[in-house]
């Protein structure tokens, strides 16, 4: 499962953070994940939960914010958003001629830690 590995990534990278900020739990993660990013967002909550037992995020809540994906259209250069990674066509004049011009990150805003 690929949102365990994501998971990871957020486990480490916030308890690094608490560490170095002397921190001793995390209170609060908030994570914005882009509707291009292929992840499953209900699948990622899971797994936060199952993995978080036993680390510095134990007691901690995780924030998600979706964003929608945007693409931009190289033939008639309109720009249309999507809520789901669907296809590269644009809906406009549907050429495939497109590039993602955001929605594909996954980041941490925010980490609250006390
Ligand atoms: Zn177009």
């Amino acid at each position: 499962m690929h949102e365990a590995s994501i998971v990871q990534e957020i486990i480490d990278i916030t308890t690094e953070q608490a560490k170095q900020n002397n921190a001793h739990k995390i209170l609060e993660v908030e994570i914005t994940v882009g509707a291009g990013a292929m992840i499953e967002t209900d699948l990622l909550a899971s797994a936060f939960d199952i993995m978080k037992g036993e680390t510095m995020l134990e007691e901690a809540v995780l924030k998600i914010n979706k964003v929608n994906l945007k693409l931009h259209c190289l033939n008639c250069g309109k720009i249309s958003e999507s809520d789901k990674m669907v296809s590269m066509e644009c809906p406009y004049c549907h050429s495939f001629e497109t590039i993602i011009e955001s929605g594909r990150e996954m980041l941490i805003n925010k980490i609250i830690a006390e």
